[in-house]
């Protein structure tokens, strides 16, 4: 079969991690899990032994085909062609399921498949999810306020879901080996919105201009956004200092922030 490199094909083989991955999700035995990119089934194959319903969405035809003729005996596993993209995974499941996600996911789609996730475990379709992506993707992810690798990515994660920081592996663990180091993370999805007093649209768009540039302050940021100066005089928290960079804040003084300043006026 002709591997598609274009597809982020970098598949599993080291015999450890694709169990310790399975693992990380606990007892599946009542549990509906989703599957992100199955490719030959390396994960597949621990998961459909344990969970009560499997669907994995693998977006390459001769995999899915490959995958579908190896689990036709199987009916509590189901192989769906298509972009994990633009899947509607509500519609996946019956009223009032909720599943966990897993995936060694296709790394040149890795944000997209994470907002896309953030948003099912808003609405209470997907409850945790374990998920390999490049080392570097990871460490935004899960960095704390502070450090360098903290960013829209960690803060919009972090408002999303508790995060843990599982293992690394080396571009050996994979044929063909890809360029870069791979991490797993472990997701709870727990948002905070409602505990932290800000609406999950408008607080969204509020974290992508304060980070629009990651060198600027705050103020600029949100001068560039749309902010008069004496907006910003005017309601600014006295417990945020004015220079103050969004990589420095933790997300309660970004709520607090957004909760202070004044809708912009979308002209
Ligand atoms: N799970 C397998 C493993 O660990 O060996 C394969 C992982 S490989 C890194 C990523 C897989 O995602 C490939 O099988 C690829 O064809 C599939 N894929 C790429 N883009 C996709 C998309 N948009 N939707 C669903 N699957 C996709």
């Amino acid at each position: 079969m002709k591997r598609k490199p274009r597809l982020g094909q970098n598949f599993l083989v080291d015999d450890t991690a694709r169990h310790a991955i399975a693992d990380a999700l606990g007892d599946l035995g009542n549990r509906t899990v989703i599957e992100i990119g199955p490719g030959h089934g390396s994960i597949t194959e621990i998961l459909a032994g344990r969970c009560r319903r499997l669907i994995a969405l693998e977006l390459d035809p001769a995999l899915a085909a490959e995958l579908s003729f190896h689990f036709r005996n199987q009916p509590h596993v189901e192989i769906i062609e298509t972009d994990v993209l633009k899947a509607d995974l509500r519609s996946l499941l019956c009223a009032g399921e909720t599943a966990d996600a897993i995936g060694n996911l296709p790394y040149y789609i890795t944000s997209d498949i994470l907002l896309k996730l953030f948003a099912a475990g808003r609405d209470g379709t997907i409850a945790r999810s374990v998920l390999m992506m490049q080392r570097e993707v990871a460490d935004r992810v899960s960095a704390a306020p502070g450090i360098r690798d903290y960013g829209l990515l960690s803060a919009t994660a972090q408002m999303n879901a508790q995060v843990e920081h599982l293992f690394t592996l080396p571009p050996s663990a994979f044929s063909p080996p890809p360029e870069v180091y791979s991490t797993v993370l472990r997701l709870h999805f727990a948002p905070r919105f409602a505990e932290l007093g800000v609406d999950a649209v408008g607080f969204d768009v509020f974290l992508k201009q304060i980070f629009a540039q990651k060198r600027k302050t705050l103020q600029n940021n949100l001068r560039a956004a749309g902010y008069s100066v004496e907006q910003l005089a005017g309601t600014w928290p006295a417990s945020i200092p004015p220079q103050a960079r969004a990589e420095s804040l933790s997300l309660e003084s970004m709520a607090e922030l957004y909760r202070a300043l004044p809708p912009l006026q979308i002209p």
